[in-house]
């Protein structure tokens, strides 16, 4: 099977995963590259959907990624050594890439419904070894011809957003996303909502707001996210500064009051754990039923709305 994409702005391609999207980025016939990877096990299809938009045996310059979560570089490894090709991270997300460090534990204690799937969640890094590139910090990518790199750290230390300034289009990763992944049932529905970074995985919320203050003063047009549909239209860029005027954390978690620290090694200090009231084995059994369920809603969600935009 390929994914199903969506077309969000020239040579803009979204890739719904099960749960985690990611952009093919480039014009059929030229150089592209592919932002985020998606969950494990999603190589084959990532490939065959690329063969679809490019023609057989294409491949990207690169491999760029918003941030390292599990999430999002679940086929990185498979797809980097595929199509030979590089890995690209900010400085700060070095350590996951490389083997040197894991993630903060994540926080179930904030609430809700991924949050609560969480407890199932692998913190640990990877190691791409050598294929391992480093984006610049600001300003113009080479490897994205248009593209301004913006650092957008909170979620993940070294995250960060991409936007193209000559149509408004930003691509944010988990900087911000357009679901409520708290919410049962926002997540079954995908409901579309501009939102706080998923709140189980960020571990900086002072830095998450200040990310999505900047975002927001870029008045973007379009918008791809890790989670949730694509937006676009006249009033995302106003959603998006009311999401940065109103900024709210969770009322309480482990990372709500005191960030967790870094530096170009990982991970410095992190935030006294918060008690977890759930049983670790209860909370392993429930939560992996929880994600059943969850993922087969999804699916059948996403191939609801795939009809509904073919009747279109
Ligand atoms: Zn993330
Ligand atoms: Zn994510």
């Amino acid at each position: 099977m390929s994914h199903s994409i969506e077309e969000i702005a020239p040579g803009v391609a979204c890739a719904h995963g099960k749960i985690v999207n990611f952009y093919y980025v480039g014009e059929p016939g030229g150089p592209w590259v592919l932002v985020d990877t998606g969950m494990p096990l999603g190589a084959p299809s990532i490939i065959r959907t690329a063969e679809e938009r490019f023609g057989k045996d294409s491949r990207p310059e690169a491999i760029v990624l918003t941030h390292a979560h599990f999430d999002h570089v679940g086929a990185v490894r498979a797809l980097a050594e595929h199509w030979d090709v590089p890995v690209y991270v900010h400085a700060m997300e070095l350590p996951f890439v490389t083997g040197r460090a894991d993630y903060p534990p994540f926080d179930p204690t904030v609430g809700g419904f991924f949050p609560a799937l969480s407890r199932t969640f692998p913190e640990k890094g990877i190691d791409l070894g050598d294929r391992v590139r480093l984006l610049p910090g600001s300003g113009p990518v080479d490897i994205m011809p248009g593209w301004d790199i913006h650092h957008t750290p909170g979620h993940a230390p070294g995250h960060v957003s991409f936007f193209r300034a000559s149509d408004g289009v930003l691509i944010v990763g988990d900087a911000f996303i357009t679901m409520d992944t708290d919410s049962f049932r926002d997540t079954m529905t995908q409901k579309p909502e501009i939102t706080r970074p998923p709140s189980y995985a960020t571990c900086d919320w002072d830095a998450a707001r200040d990310s999505v203050q900047r975002l927001a003063s870029l008045r973007p047009k379009v918008v791809g996210t890790g989670h949730g549909r694509p937006l676009s239209g006249p009033t995302v860029a106003d959603d998006l500064e009311t999401l940065a005027r109103t900024f709210h954390r969770p009322a309480h978690g482990r990372y709500v009051n005191q960030p967790a620290r870094f530096d170009q090694n990982g991970v410095v200090s992190l935030p006294p754990a918060v008690p977890d009231p759930v049983p670790a084995i209860a909370a392993g059994v429930g939560a992996a039923a929880l994600a059943g369920v969850a993922i087969a809603a999804v699916r059948r969600h996403q191939a609801e709305m795939d009809l509904e935009d073919e009747d279109e």
